[in-house]
């Protein structure tokens, strides 16, 4: 066994995910700072206002405190309770005491021509413990739009056959800290040479679409979500905020119970032979139980300002396998009674990936078709592949060094297959 392999923890298998669906607490998370004292500082990043409150009530001071605080860190990005000019001086060394603000070690960071910034995070010790975030600039003239393309988890169990992260498996949960700083990098990364009092956010959108499945990371994921919408933080419009899952059914019920945020499926196939081969989780929540859930998911009434009119309904383009004119028939079909924009997402490549990207023509094709048939359907252009930040190549070369993608690897080899449809039949 060579030496890095040691230090992964085992992958985690979908009867395990089904336990974690069912099992979520919530807790305040505590974190050491890398600050020179023994004692372990409270990390304030990740805590939404309600914990934030608790915790200043729990010190003896006023619950207001959080609010003030919040727009320091994420709207000013200071982290230093130093500059934090509107606390009392007493209160100022209290915090600098006993908490701090922690925010993911950036290792690597690279902007490519066309706009994309993408930022490589360490969040503990080894190879594996990277994880990636991907900024993508609007296509319109204004470059006003700035979408985030955010992590939730170190690898992923899930192991979505054409995805690089399932390939790597999954290696642990982000902590809400470790999530919702990597908006703070990405923002803070537009401001840094601006004067903290002509500040403004930048970062206009977040997607949940970066490494992992987010809805098993439940509390993290829906702490920072409700972070990213929260005035005092960053105040982002529900609708600009989406929440991407791949199906955990249980789990959409109770994200529609705790938060309004816009939601995507990612489908990818319109029947459960197909899709149990691309998406495995649909073994267990098949499509019968998937629909109605994001029905469920957008039947709730969110008011005028909810994020819940529709679905977004991602469909990765895979040659020969997705793409038939048939499959856009049975997608109609599956989608009639749930309200659906269509995005097709031309399939990225990574290293011994089982799948070509359908042509041009084809992807054009079936967008006709669903065009036609009334649906809103977009092709998402693919940005950022200077720099290894298109949609699925996250990971980029930090994927290659686990278990499965060894296995992955080998089980290539040891076939000789060479399309997607002959590694399909393999796969076991
Ligand atoms: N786990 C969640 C969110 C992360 S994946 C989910 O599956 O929805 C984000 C999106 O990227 C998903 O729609 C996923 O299917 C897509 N994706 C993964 N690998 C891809 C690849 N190689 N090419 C294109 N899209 C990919
Ligand atoms: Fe996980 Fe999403 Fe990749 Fe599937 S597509 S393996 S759910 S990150």
């Amino acid at each position: 066994m060579n030496p890095i392999e040691q230090d992964l923890p085992a992958v985690r298998s979908l009867s395990q995910v089904d336990a974690m669906a069912t099992a979520v607490g919530s807790s305040i998370s505590e974190k050491d700072c890398p600050a020179p004292s023994i004692t372990a500082k409270t990390n304030l990043l990740g805590m939404s206002r309600t914990e934030l409150e608790q915790f200043f009530e729990q010190i003896g001071e006023k619950k207001f405190r959080a609010g003030q605080v919040m727009k320091w860190i994420y709207q000013f990005g200071v982290i230093d309770f130093n500059e934090m000019t509107n606390l009392a001086g007493k209160l100022r060394e209290k915090l600098a005491r006993i908490a701090c603000v922690d925010v993911p070690e950036v290792v690597h960071k690279q902007f490519s021509n066309d706009g994309t910034r993408k930022w490589v995070f360490r969040v503990g010790e080894g190879d594996g413990s990277l994880v990636e975030t991907v900024l993508i600039p609007a296509d319109d003239k204004s470059g006003a739009r700035k979408t985030l393309c955010i992590s939730s988890q170190v690898g992923c169990a899930l192991d979505c056959s054409f995805c690089s992260t399932g390939k790597q498996g999954f290696q642990r949960d982000l902590t809400a800290a470790e999530i919702i700083g990597q908006l703070w990098v990405a923002n803070q990364s537009y401001m840094e040479d601006v004067p903290v009092g002509e500040r403004t956010r930048t970062v206009t959108n977040v997607v949940m679409m970066g490494m992992g499945e987010p809805l098993l990371n439940f509390d993290p994921v829906v702490a920072s979500m409700h972070i990213m919408l929260d005035d005092f933080a960053y105040g982002m419009s529900k609708r600009r905020v989406t929440l991407s899952t791949s199906g955990v059914v249980p789990m959409l019920d109770k994200l529609g119970e705790q938060i309004d945020v816009a939601l995507a499926i990612s489908l990818h196939a319109p029947n459960d032979e197909l899709r149990n081969e691309l998406v495995p989780i649909n073994k267990k929540y098949p499509l019968a139980e998937l629909i109605p859930a994001a029905r469920r998911y957008i039947a709730r009434d969110g008011g005028l300002e909810s994020a819940r009119k529709h679905v977004t309904i991602e469909y990765v383009m895979l040659e020969g396998v997705n793409d038939h004119p048939e499959h856009a028939k049975q997608l109609i079909q599956l989608l009639r009674e749930l309200p659906s924009k269509i995005n097709l997402i031309p399939f990225n490549p990574f290293p011994h990936a089982p799948y070509g990207r359908s042509s041009r023509n084809r992807i054009m094709a079936f967008q006709r078709t669903l065009s036609d048939a009334g649906y809103v359907c977009t092709v998402r252009t693919t940005r950022g592949e200077d720099i290894d930040a298109a949609c699925g190549q996250l990971v980029g070369q930090v994927a290659d060094r686990t278990r499965r993608a060894e296995r992955w690897k080998q089980k290539v080899a040891a076939t000789g297959a060479t399309g997607a449809g002959e590694i399909l039949r393999t796969r076991g």
